[in-house]
């Protein structure tokens, strides 16, 4: 067993590291930033939740973590988090795209309204664009860096969510592929993540559940429950040197889910 300098680098996986990471003031984006601050990396939270935002940067170490106030639709704001960061902390290691909305849950394209689709759109997609723009600027240079966008199992398949929430996610997953094809010549990986539902604070407004949830009516993988630092977790080894060869990924975070074909299935449910 490592003991030592040895043992703290493997348990400290972000050592020396920056992230930046948007929608880190609850839910996945917090589950992340705190492990992210255990393993060893300055972070800093963007997010329009100042009070939260702000709250959980003090917790964590005081030298060790930051909150901006980022709208990520607003490229002002992206940019200047962006520049905050590497101000701060003098460089930007990983970019964590994951601030994102659910919008309505109604799935009737009648009743959609093209207001509610273009929020959808513009925080889910355009931010995440946003984000990824404003990192490279900084990465290129460098010629190094891990970007990481939180996607959906929405992403990869349709009828679990309204139409703008699948359409955005779908879309990240097509700007991860893109954008880790124009970043990988100068040393930047693109990733992305996709989980399954994890009832973080969005989830239980969009599908009106309390803490129980029905995280296990719908899941394919029985016995356990997907929480947001599961997904964090994910966001870990594709931020850490442990994934250095892996990009233009969709680490699909659903316990099985979306390769379970319900129309047309042989195996029983006798568990
Ligand atoms: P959440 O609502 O708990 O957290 C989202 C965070 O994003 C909040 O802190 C919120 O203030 C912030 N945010 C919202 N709009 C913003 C904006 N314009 N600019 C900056 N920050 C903004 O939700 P969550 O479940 O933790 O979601 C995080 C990401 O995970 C989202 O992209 C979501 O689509 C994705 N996701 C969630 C689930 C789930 O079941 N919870 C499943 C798959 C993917």
């Amino acid at each position: 067993m490592a003991t030592g300098p040895l043992a703290s680098a493997v348990l400290r996986r972000l050592e020396g590291k920056v992230a930046l990471i948007t929608g880190g003031a609850e839910g996945i984006g917090e589950a992340t930033a705190r492990l992210f601050s255990n393993h060893g990396a300055k972070v800093v939270i963007a997010d329009i939740q100042d009070d939260k935002g702000h709250s959980i940067c003090q917790e964590l170490h005081k030298s060790s973590a930051s909150y901006v106030h980022c709208d990520v639709t607003n490229e002002k704001d992206v940019e200047t988090a962006v520049n905050m960061t590497v101000s701060k902390y003098g460089k930007l290691d990983i970019m964590l795209n994951n601030a994102g909305i659910s919008g309505v849950n109604n799935t009737n394209i009648l009743e959609n309204t093209l207001s509610d689709f273009q929020q959808v759109i513009n925080v889910n997609l355009v931010g995440v664009f946003l984000g990824t723009k404003h990192a490279s600027r900084v990465m290129i240079p460098a010629r190094r860096g891990s970007i990481i966008n939180t996607a959906s199992i929405c992403g990869n398949i349709g009828g679990v969510a309204n139409h703008a929430y699948t359409s955005s996610k779908h879309g990240v997953v097509g700007l991860t592929r893109n954008t880790a094809v124009e970043l990988g010549p100068f040393g930047i990986r693109v990733n992305c993540v996709s989980p399954y539902i994890v009832l973080t604070p969005m989830a239980k407004k969009y599908l009106k559940v309390d803490d129980d949830g029905i995280l296990g009516v719908y899941s394919n993988l029985k016995g356990t429950n997907l929480m947001p630092n599961d997904v964090a977790e994910a966001n870990l080894y594709l931020g850490s040197d442990e994934s250095k060869y892996v990009s233009g990924h969709n680490l699909v975070v659903d316990g099985g889910f979306t390769v379970v074909n319900n129309g047309f299935c042989v195996f029983g449910q006798s568990v």
